[in-house]
């Protein structure tokens, strides 16, 4: 896959550039191939975001790097802290664009939630990112960069990266309308020299863009997949994710048995339904869910059950605990294993579907 080298007002933005785009580069500029594998592991290994910490270069190519290219075009505006240790980074592009990400720590493993693009044109009914509208898509190198942001402050500049952090596309936009900045960002992010964030621990969601998915299951290396459903119908997935109108449920289904041709060992994909008070949470919808995974022959993926995160001014609400238990009871009785998903952040419109570009209280820091 060719892509076109990242500029940012007149100067190359070098955490969007892959090894060869480097090595083409350090040429440009005159200097040896060599110093292209040395800037990368600035870049990715030790997370600098300015060329004058990388001290292992002669300073008159700091200096050329300085004039002619960039290590940060993210500006962190406010960096939020949930009482569950979640933390939201609101920051903006160099052209004021909002750039939402979220650290979820847990006992285990730490997972870092980015965003593909700057709002989303999807109009899910029940998301708070859908009301900004798409504002635009994010090059690689603004989702690395959210990234190594992320890393830096929670763990210090230079300082390795855990062995074990996830990373998940599920921040603000829709990531397979974004299918080649996305992949050569995680292509940049897994490489060995860098952060080595390898595919299979990376997981994307989409909302059903069919043919992204059958190019998605064609990677050589790809992430994990999870597929937002969030309903059992047509009838209902049209008025909730009018995505549903151009590729129904019957043909997102179909692609997603490509996809599970495709699974490594050990691996499931998820499927994400939203719970929505009263709209798709009775007996009789899990039910149906069942049965159209069953249909499918799909019965072997997961379920995230993602009990609704209220936020004005959506009309949804999340159901009762009692029948978020019931739902998944349901799942497991016909053999479908589900899972509820924690929220995480809610307090600081982290959580899923709240990502907006919100002041929220909690912050701690305002630059
Ligand atoms: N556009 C992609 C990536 C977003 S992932 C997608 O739709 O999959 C965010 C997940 O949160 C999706 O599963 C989405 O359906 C869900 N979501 C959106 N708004 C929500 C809300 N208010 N409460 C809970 N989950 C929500």
């Amino acid at each position: 896959m060719t892509t076109m080298r990242e500029m940012t007002e007149e100067k190359n933005h070098l955490t969007g550039f892959s090894n060869e785009e480097l090595a083409e580069f350090t040429l440009e500029i005159g200097e040896p191939k060599y110093r292209a594998k040395q800037i990368f592991k600035g870049l990715h290994e030790r997370r600098l975001q300015n060329f004058d910490e990388m001290t292992d270069l002669p300073k008159a190519l700091r200096e050329k790097l300085n004039e002619t290219a960039t290590a940060s075009v993210l500006r962190v505006e406010s960096h939020y802290v949930s009482t569950d240790g979640t933390r939201r980074f609101l920051m903006k592009t160099h052209d004021n664009f909002p750039v939402e990400t979220v650290f979820i720590p847990t006992e285990n493993r730490d997972t870092i939630c980015f965003s593909s693009q700057s709002g989303c044109p999807l109009k899910c009914d029940f998301c708070l990112t859908a009301k900004l509208g798409l504002l635009r898509n994010l090059t690689a190198g603004e989702i690395v960069e959210q990234i190594i942001i992320v890393l830096n402050d929670v763990y210090g500049v230079g300082e390795e990266t855990p062995h074990g952090t996830n990373l998940v596309a599920m921040g603000a936009g829709e990531p397979f309308l974004n299918f080649e900045n996305l992949i050569k960002a995680l292509g940049i992010m897994a490489d060995e020299n860098g952060l080595f964030i390898v595919a299979n621990r990376v997981t994307v969601s989409t909302a059903g863009i069919v043919p992204k998915i059958y190019e998605f299951a064609k990677l050589e290396k790809r992430p994990n997949l999870a597929i937002s459903l969030s309903a059992p119908t047509d009838e209902l997935r049209d008025k909730l994710m009018p995505i549903n109108k151009r590729w129904n449920i019957e043909e997102l289904l179909r692609a997603a048995k490509e996809v599970q041709k495709t699974l490594r060992r050990g691996e499931r994909f998820t499927f994400e339904y939203v719970l929505l008070g009263g709209v798709n949470d009775s007996d009789k919808h899990a039910r149906a869910l069942a049965e159209l995974l069953s249909k499918y022959d799909l019965q072997k993926v997961k379920i995230n059950l993602i009990p609704h995160n209220s936020a004005e001014p959506l009309e949804y609400h999340p159901p009762e605990f009692e029948q978020v238990e019931r739902f998944k009871k349901i799942l497991e009785s016909k053999n479908v294993s589900a899972y509820v998903r924690r929220p995480r952040g809610r307090d600081i419109y982290a959580a899923c579907g709240q990502l907006a570009a919100k002041d929220s209280p909690n912050l701690i820091q305002k630059v």
